[in-house]
C-alpha cells in the first residue's frame, strides 16, 4: 500500500471538504500579478494573449508540463481570465469515450478555454477526436455501426486547449505537435516560495513572525501547493498549542511533528534513499525495485518522488539505475561507501 504523505504534491486539495476547498479557492492566484515566479512563462503568455486579443482570435493551444503542484491549473485559469473567456476543467482519465469529448467540445463557447489535466492519460480514440478539434475546430463522429455506419463532421467553437502533464515523454508526438506553445514549469526558488507563504498567510490573516516564513519555504519542496499545505498545518498547530501566532519555535515544533526535515524530506523520501544506501550500496538500483520498496507505481516514483530528489542533487539517474549522491549521504548522516568507480575517479583527480 502506498504511503500517505503530507508533502505529496499530487494530493489535490480541491478534493477535500468544503472548508478546505474554500481556503484553496481564496489562495489560488487570479491574475498574473498575483502569480509568483515563473517569469519567463508569464512574459511569453502575456505577449501571446495580447496578440490574440488584438487579432480577435482564440489563443493558440498551450501545453504546460512539469511536476505537480507548481501552478499549471492556476495558470490555465489565469489565462482564461485574461482572455475574458470561460474555462472548462477536466482531466484525461475523466474522458472515457470519444462521445464524452464530443459533448464537452460542442458545449464550449467561442474563445473558451478547455483545460485537460493529465492529458497524457487520454485514451487513443479520444485523442484522435482531439486532433481534428485542435487543428480544424471540427470533429468527425461515427453514426451507427457496421456497414451502415457513416461519419458526420461537426463544427466546434474556436476554443483554446490547455493541456497539463507531468511527463511530456508520455504524450503521443502527433498530440504534442498540435500545441502552439509548450511551457515547462520549473521548481521555484526558496525566495519565491517564501513569497507564496507570506502571500497566503496574509490572505488567511495569520501572523508569521521571526524565521517562520523562511523555515516553511525551505521545507516545502520548492512547490507552492506544499507551501500552502504546510502553512495550513502550522497554523492549526499554532491555534491549538499557542495563541495563533506562527513564530519560529511553533513552526519548528510543528514541522518536527510532521516529520519533515531541514531539506523538506519526509519519511517516505528518507526510506527511499536509505534503502538504496543500506540494501544496494548506494546504487545503481532499478526503478522497479524502488517502486516495490515504497509500495507504489513506478510512474509515481518517477513523477512524484524523484523530481525533487534530483533537483536537490540527492539522487542521480544513470543508464544502469538510480544512485544516491554524496550530498544525500551527508544529509542522512551516513558514511559513504565508495564504489570502485567512485574510488577510481577520486584517485585520478588526486594525480
Ligand atoms: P498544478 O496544476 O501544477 O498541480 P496548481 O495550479 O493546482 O498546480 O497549484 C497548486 C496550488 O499552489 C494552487 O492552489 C495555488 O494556490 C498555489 N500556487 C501555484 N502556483 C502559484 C504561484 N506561482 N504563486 C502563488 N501560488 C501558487
Amino acid at each position: 500500500m502506498a504511503i500517505e504523505r503530507i508533502v505529496d504534491p499530487t494530493q489535490d486539495d480541491d478534493q477535500q471538504d468544503e472548508e478546505q476547498q474554500r481556503i484553496e479557492n481564496v489562495l489560488r492566484p487570479k491574475s498574473f500579478a498575483e502569480f509568483i515566479g515563473q517569469n519567463r512563462i508569464k512574459n511569453n503568455l502575456k505577449v501571446a494573449i495580447k496578440a490574440a486579443k488584438k487579432r480577435s482570435e482564440p489563443l493558440d493551444h498551450i501545453l504546460l508540463y512539469g511536476p505537480p503542484g507548481l501552478g499549471k491549473t492556476t495558470l490555465a485559469s489565469i489565462i482564461a481570465n485574461e482572455m475574458n473567456a470561460q474555462i472548462r476543467v477536466t482531466s484525461g482519465p475523466a474522458i472515457d469515450r470519444a462521445a464524452d469529448l464530443a459533448s464537452i467540445l460542442t458545449n464550449l463557447g467561442e474563445g473558451d478555454v478547455l483545460f485537460i489535466d493529465e492529458i497524457h492519460r487520454l485514451n487513443r480514440s479520444v485523442e484522435e477526436v482531439l486532433y481534428s478539434a485542435m487543428e480544424d475546430y471540427a470533429i468527425d463522429i461515427m453514426l451507427g455501426k457496421g456497414p451502415s455506419a457513416r461519419s458526420l463532421r461537426l463544427d466546434v467553437p474556436k476554443f483554446t486547449l490547455i493541456g497539463a502533464t507531468t511527463r511530456t515523454g508520455a504524450l503521443a508526438a502527433p498530440l504534442r505537435d498540435r500545441f502552439g506553445m509548450l511551457h515547462r514549469l520549473d521548481f521555484y526558488n526558496p525566495e519565491e516560495i517564501e513569497l507564496v507563504v507570506k502571500r497566503s498567510s496574509g490572505i488567511l490573516e495569520s501572523t508569521l513572525k521571526g524565521d517562520s516564513a523562511k523555515l516553511l519555504a525551505t521545507r516545502a519542496r520548492l512547490t507552492p501547493r506544499i507551501a500552502n499545505r504546510l502553512l495550513k498545518r502550522v497554523r492549526d498547530y499554532a491555534d491549538v498549542n499557542g495563541n495563533g501566532i506562527i513564530d519560529t519555535e511553533i513552526t519548528n515544533r510543528a514541522l518536527e511533528l510532521l516529520e519533515i526535515d531541514s531539506a523538506g524530506l519526509d519519511p517516505a523520501d528518507r526510506m527511499l534513499l536509505l534503502s538504496i544506501i543500506d540494501n544496494h550500496g548506494g546504487g545503481p538500483v532499478g526503478l522497479n525495485t524502488l517502486a516495490a520498496v515504497l509500495g507504489d507505481e513506478t510512474s509515481t516514483v518517477e513523477d512524484f518522488y524523484e523530481p525533487y530528489l534530483l533537483q536537490l542533487g540527492f539522487l542521480k539517474r544513470t543508464p544502469r539505475g538510480r544512485t544516491v549522491t554524496s550530498k544525500a549521504y551527508k544529509h542522512l548522516n551516513r558514511a559513504e561507501q565508495k564504489s570502485d568507480e567512485n574510488n577510481k575517479s577520486s584517485q585520478t583527480s588526486l594525480v
